[in-house]
C-alpha cells in the first residue's frame, strides 16, 4: 500500500511542473499566435501535412522497391538477348509461326501441332528457344490447343491485358524474345488454378532424351497423338 503511494516532494514537484508547463503554454498562447500571421500559420501547417505525406510515401516507395527487388533475384532472360530482325524472322519461321509470334495471331483449335501431344519433353519459343512449358504441367483442357497449368519458370513468361476481343484478357508472351504464345485464363487445374492456352506455333517441342524419345518432333518432323 505504502509503496505504490508518491513521495509528497515528487507529487507536489510534479503538479508544480504540469502548472508551469500551462502558464508557458497559455503565454504563448496570448503573446505570440497573435503576432503571427493567419496565413502563414496555415502554410506552415500545409507544410507539415504534406511533410508527413511525403515521408510515408517515401516509405511505401521502399517496400515496393524492397519486393521488386525480391522478385528480379530470378535472372531475367532478357537480358543480353540481341532481337531477331524481321527478315530474318520471315526466313526461319512459317508464315503461321510468324503471324501467330510477332502478329498475335491464333492458330485454328484441333488443327495445330501440340493440342494432344502426350510425349514427355519440354516446349520451347519456337523463335529463340528459351523453354517455356514442361509435359508435366500440360493437361487435357478440351479446347483444341496445348494448355498448361503453369509455365517452366516465373520470368519464362510475361503477361499483359488486351482487349482484341472487346473484353480483357491476359496475353502471354515470351519472357526472353516477347514473342506472343497464347493467353492464360483462371479456370484451370489446381494447384495453381491457371489455364495457359499456348498456340502450337509458338511452341517447339523437345522430347526427353530416353530410348526412341531421344529426338525433338522438330527432327522427326512430327508428333505422336496428333
Ligand atoms: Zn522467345
Amino acid at each position: 500500500m505504502q509503496c505504490n503511494q508518491e513521495p509528497m516532494a515528487k507529487k507536489f514537484s510534479r503538479t508544480r511542473s504540469l502548472r508551469e508547463l500551462c502558464a508557458l503554454r497559455q503565454s504563448f498562447a496570448v503573446r505570440v499566435l497573435p503576432r503571427v500571421n493567419r496565413p502563414v500559420v496555415a502554410v506552415l501547417s500545409m507544410a507539415i501535412c504534406w511533410a508527413f505525406i511525403g515521408l510515408s510515401q517515401v516509405s511505401c516507395y521502399s517496400q515496393e522497391v524492397g519486393a521488386a527487388k525480391e522478385a528480379s533475384e530470378e535472372a531475367d532472360p532478357s537480358i543480353g538477348y540481341v532481337p531477331k530482325s524481321p527478315r530474318e524472322l520471315q526466313r526461319t519461321l512459317t508464315k503461321m509461326q510468324y503471324d501467330v509470334t510477332q502478329n498475335a495471331a491464333t492458330e485454328p483449335a484441333f488443327k495445330n501441332r501440340y493440342w494432344n501431344n502426350k510425349r514427355d519433353g519440354v516446349y520451347r519459343c519456337v523463335v529463340c528457344s528459351l523453354p517455356l512449358f514442361e509435359s508435366e504441367t500440360k493437361f487435357k483442357s478440351g479446347t483444341g490447343w496445348p494448355s498448361f497449368f503453369k509455365p517452366l519458370g516465373k520470368k519464362n513468361v510475361s503477361t499483359k491485358t488486351d482487349y482484341i476481343l472487346f473484353y480483357p484478357r491476359t496475353e502471354v508472351h515470351c519472357g526472353r524474345c516477347k514473342a506472343h504464345l497464347g493467353h492464360v485464363f483462371d479456370d484451370g487445374p489446381q494447384p495453381t488454378g491457371k489455364r495457359y492456352c499456348m498456340n502450337s506455333a509458338s511452341l517447339q517441342f523437345v522430347a526427353k532424351p530416353a530410348g526412341d524419345e531421344g529426338q525433338s518432333d522438330k527432327t522427326s518432323g512430327r508428333t505422336s497423338g496428333e
